[in-house]
């Protein structure tokens, strides 16, 4: 199933997959209705978006722009790298030139709303919960061991009141007394 958009602030899938400040982002808005952006439903190799020319009712082989490698990283931006660019070139020349400009100045955008539509990441929440998930275990990491105690009391005799350094492995000597334990 096809799902069409906008590259544009007010398009509906690009308010459900970016977030305020990355909508701010776009430039330049996509103008006019030459042509849509458009998603087919599956998990497509390459996490593809495709273009739909006005008028165009073509139901396969449409030009098709890869914006991710199979391991999952964002591909450089590369006129070549379109597949069944006809429909593209069949454009008008102003419109395709758009289209070239939309696509190249938005291209880590487009890559974004690529990769969150195919994950069903609205508006990056999962991509966020995540990171803060991450930054939460490691602010907890770094307290747990900022709060671990580094010295014990000294028990070579009742009355030290040295310390001794908690080593990981052997043993350490008391910082009073002297007594290895
Ligand atoms: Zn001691």
């Amino acid at each position: 199933m096809a799902t069409r958009f906008k590259m544009v602030a007010t398009d509906l899938l690009i308010q459900t997959y970016l977030t305020v400040a990355e909508r701010g982002q776009i430039n330049p808005q996509q103008m006019g209705d030459a042509w849509d952006f458009e998603f087919h439903g599956g998990h497509e190799t390459g996490t593809p978006f495709y273009i739909r020319p006005k008028d165009n009712k073509a139901t396969h082989n449409l030009t098709k722009f890869d914006t991710h490698t199979r391991d999952g990283k964002p591909l450089t931006y590369n006129l070549q790298k379109m597949a069944n660019g006809d429909h593209v070139d069949a454009m008008k020349s102003t419109a395709r030139d758009h289209l070239y400009a939309v696509v190249s100045g938005n291209w880590e955008l487009l890559c974004t709303v690529s990769l969150r539509f195919k994950s069903g990441d609205r508006n990056g929440e999962i991509e966020q919960a995540t990171l803060a998930a991450q930054a939460a275990a490691a602010l907890l990491a770094a307290t747990a061991a900022a709060a671990a105690p580094t010295t014990r009391a000294c028990k070579s005799a009742p009355t030290c009141p040295g310390h001794v350094p908690i080593v990981r492995q052997g043993k350490a000597a008391c910082d009073t007394c002297w007594v290895y334990q």
